[in-house]
């Protein structure tokens, strides 16, 4: 867009290119593949001679529509998107390093992303060192002359523990390498990655972006360089593309982003509150709450607390499966992100494969329960946990 609009037009406006019929609602483009008007035509597309669409593995009109618009809401040169946020930072690895070269981790990142660092790359030579996402000092002291890429998360799943995104900007840059943001919790709605200093923002577009709990969806943001000549290549040749339908939903989804995050917040803040000042309840985790150990760095960096309370009841697993089971209406699934409010007790579900002894170091508590405060009335949500907070202790 040549005006510059605020996010909330941005979110609604960015990436409209109206088809010949004038359509209002962005057009769905349902098409593997394009027509040409000639040999030549179809020639100079192949070599990249003539912009213009050619294949949906590689390119979509409503892929594009989406690219542009969430490159739109995080500041970002470049967009592209991936099946899903898995495929993001795949091809993100895939596309920008080589075998013999090492990346850098928070411990507290999304358990697919640990099993891929763990697991899946070091098959393909390239090695993964985990450190606290807390402590800067940790990340620069594992760098090697070999570290490419510095991967965080913040808030992080499921203690929102937050990272300061500036100093590990700084710690990328004096190591040569780049910094990614996986910015799933906060969405550019809350907090832009990009302007704090990070070179690549990562997303799994089926959290929040969406919004709806409804497609599989992620995608990778930030300078050319990176993105189209690093990230894209390897995304056209080996597939993980994103559908042209779960594009155009998630692009609709994008439209509410801020409406969306900023009643996910309220809703948590009123419920982290509430939380606080129940007996059963041991503790709680929440960034916008000032009890948080690094509430100010939060509110420096991101715009509200988000839409992730997690919190440790008294009795351990028996009572967090009491609570769990006394909900009516709260979904009991692991998604988050979504309209309905979801609850998961993460050390037998997120978090049951690794070791008890693991799982503690890594603050995991038996009484942990994870919600994801949906947009229903916050009333009817604290009367679905009061239930079974009641019969506890
Ligand atoms: C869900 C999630 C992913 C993976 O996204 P998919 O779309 O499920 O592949 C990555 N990072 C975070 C923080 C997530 O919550």
């Amino acid at each position: 867009m040549s005006e510059d609009f605020d996010f909330e037009t941005r979110a609604l406006r960015a990436g409209i290119h109206r088809s010949q019929f004038n359509e209002h609602s962005e057009a769905l483009y349902l098409t593997s593949s394009f027509v040409f008007d000639s040999a030549a035509q179809a020639a100079a597309r192949f070599a990249n001679q003539e912009p213009g669409y050619v294949y949906s593995r590689f390119t979509n009109p409503t892929v594009t529509a989406f690219e542009e618009r969430l490159a739109a809401l995080e500041g970002a040169q470049c967009c592209v998107a991936t099946a899903s946020g898995m495929a993001a930072i795949l091809a993100t690895v895939m596309g920008l390093m080589k075998a013999g070269e090492h990346i850098i981790a928070s411990r507290s990142i999304f358990g697919a992303t640990v099993q891929l660092f763990s697991q899946i790359l070091p098959k393909f030579g390239v090695e993964t060192t985990f450190v606290s996402a807390t402590n800067p000092a940790e990340w620069a002291q594992a760098v090697r002359p070999n570290t490419r890429l510095l991967f965080v998360e913040t808030p992080s799943n499921p203690l929102t523990e937050i990272s300061d995104l500036q100093a590990l900007a700084e710690v990328a840059r004096s190591a040569g390498a780049w910094l990614a943001v996986d910015n799933c919790f906060c969405t550019p709605a809350l907090q832009r990655p990009l302007e704090l200093g990070a070179d690549l923002v990562i997303h799994s577009a089926t959290k929040y972006l969406d919004g709806q709990g409804r497609v599989l969806g992620g995608a990778v943001l930030g300078r050319r360089e990176l993105v189209m000549e690093g990230v894209y290549p390897f995304l056209r040749t080996a597939g993980p593309s994103m559908s042209p339908f779960n594009a155009w939903v998630i692009l609709k989804g994008l439209e509410t982003l801020k409406i969306r995050m900023r009643a996910h917040s309220d809703n948590a803040l009123r419920l982290a509150q509430w939380l606080e000042a129940q007996p059963a309840v041991e503790r709680v985790y929440y960034p916008g709450l000032p009890s948080h150990p690094q509430h100010a760095l939060a509110m420096r960096q991101q715009e509200t607390g988000g839409g992730i309370v997690s919190f440790v009841v008294k009795g351990g697993r028996e009572a967090a499966w009491r609570v769990i089971d006394s909900t009516r209406m709260i979904s009991i699934t692991a998604n988050l992100g979504d309209a309905k409010t979801t609850i998961t007790h993460p050390a037998t579900t997120t978090h049951g494969r690794i070791s008890p002894e693991a799982r503690a170091a890594a603050g995991i508590a038996e009484g942990l329960l994870r919600l994801a405060v949906g947009l229903e009335s916050v009333a009817d949500i604290q009367a679905d946990l009061a239930r079974g907070l009641s019969r506890l202790g």
